[in-house]
């Protein structure tokens, strides 16, 4: 291995100081020396250019000491924020997104989507109203995600494949030109799997179902989604699960996204939270077609289990309506659909958190910030 230099120590040394208090939440800097077993004197120093670059705060003093008590530290979670959106057909999300993953603020903005100047400059005026609304200093914004209903090029420059949206051509400079802000594209569905993972980080090997207004899909490997070589890792909503049924938006028929979509589910004048009133008030009509909907979606789990064998997440918009009932229907279910059943149920609720898509396009910024630092 290379000797580290001593300009690579003393990077090191204030990185592992920033992250042992963002760890720590509120520490001592007598607790970070023994911790990191550092010197106290190398300890003040960087304590020091951490409070000068205004990342850290002075919190309070430790309570549990006899004698002169010690000052605490902890990280100033709005040092740093990113935007984040979400593109849909009809509407935009925007999200305000601090150094630990929280929403700070959101708007969301009625708004057809278009695939012309007069729209990406909407949109854009949107998101410059809101970060002066919310009184974001500009030189603490670290970029801006966009949560796309579509495939992206590797490097997030790039939309590269969206039937649902109109996107051929569009790059991430034709929203720099407008906000002067680093800019980013990532497939929505993984925008909701990273905000799960944000939560849940003990997650290692799982499946990641989006039950959005469309189905959506991310395969996390060791806590890290796979892309794939060309970025269509996760799109199982294309995969068949009725051969030549109904007519899906990609061309094909039969498709999962036809039968586990929220708009599979909901007829044309519906809204989730319309149709899951009737339907926990008793509306025969709709327990009925939920439980057909349930039992699709029992098959396509099922299908996806036997791929991988691994715990299945499910997320999206529809999910904060699914009731723990539910769950075990589907587990039930899949019992007597499956070739290998098992007691252990392996379905897990997504991040119980709305506008996920948004905050999950800002967290990519934070953590390029916290990996960098
Ligand atoms: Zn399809």
């Amino acid at each position: 291995m290379d000797k580290l230099s001593l300009t690579d120590i003393k990077k090191k040394n204030y990185a592992d100081i920033y992250h042992f208090i963002y760890k720590n939440k509120k520490i001592s800097k007598q607790a970070i020396a023994q911790g990191l077993g550092i010197s106290l004197p190398t300890v003040n120093q960087h304590l020091n250019a951490l409070l000068q670059n205004g990342l850290i705060e002075k919190s309070g003093r430790l309570q549990s000491q006899v004698g002169r008590k010690a000052t605490l530290y902890s990280i100033l979670p709005q040092a740093h924020t990113a935007i984040g959106v979400e593109i849909l057909r009809d509407r935009i999300v925007i999200a305000a997104v601090n150094l630990l993953g929280e929403e700070t603020a959101s708007r969301r903005f009625h708004l057809e989507f278009k695939n012309a100047k007069e729209y990406f400059s909407c949109v854009s005026g949107y998101i410059l109203e809101f970060i002066e609304d919310i009184r974001l200093p500009r030189q603490t914004i670290l970029g801006v995600g966009f949560g796309i209903q579509g495939l992206v090029s590797s490097d997030g420059t790039r939309m590269m494949y969206s039937r649902i949206l109109d996107t051929d051509g569009i790059t991430t400079q034709t929203f720099e030109n407008h906000l002067n802000l680093p800019c980013l594209f990532i497939h929505d569905s993984e925008c909701a799997a990273e905000n799960t993972l944000w939560h849940f980080p003990e997650i290692q090997d799982s499946i990641y179902l989006s039950l959005g207004r469309h189905l959506g899909g991310a395969i996390i490997v060791q806590g890290k989604i796979q892309r794939g070589r060309t970025g269509k890792s996760g799109t199982m909503e294309h995969m068949t699960l009725f051969p030549n049924g109904k007519k899906c938006y990609c061309g094909q028929l039969g498709c999962a996204e036809c039968y586990c979509s929220a708009e599979a589910l909901l007829q044309p004048s519906e809204t989730l939270r319309t149709f899951f009133q009737k339907k926990n008030a008793g509306d025969e009509a709709c327990v009925q077609r939920w439980r057909q909907y349930l039992d699709c979606l029992a098959m396509f789990v099922n299908n996806l289990h036997l791929v991988i064998e691994c715990a299945i997440i499910l997320g999206g918009h529809l999910a904060p309506y699914m009731q723990e009932a539910d769950f075990q229907y589907l587990h039930e279910k899949i019992q007597t659909l499956t070739a290998f059943p098992e007691e252990e149920p392996f379905l897990l609720p997504g991040a119980p958190y709305p506008n996920s898509v948004a905050v999950g396009s800002a967290l990519q910024f934070i953590q390029a910030f916290l990996e960098r630092i």
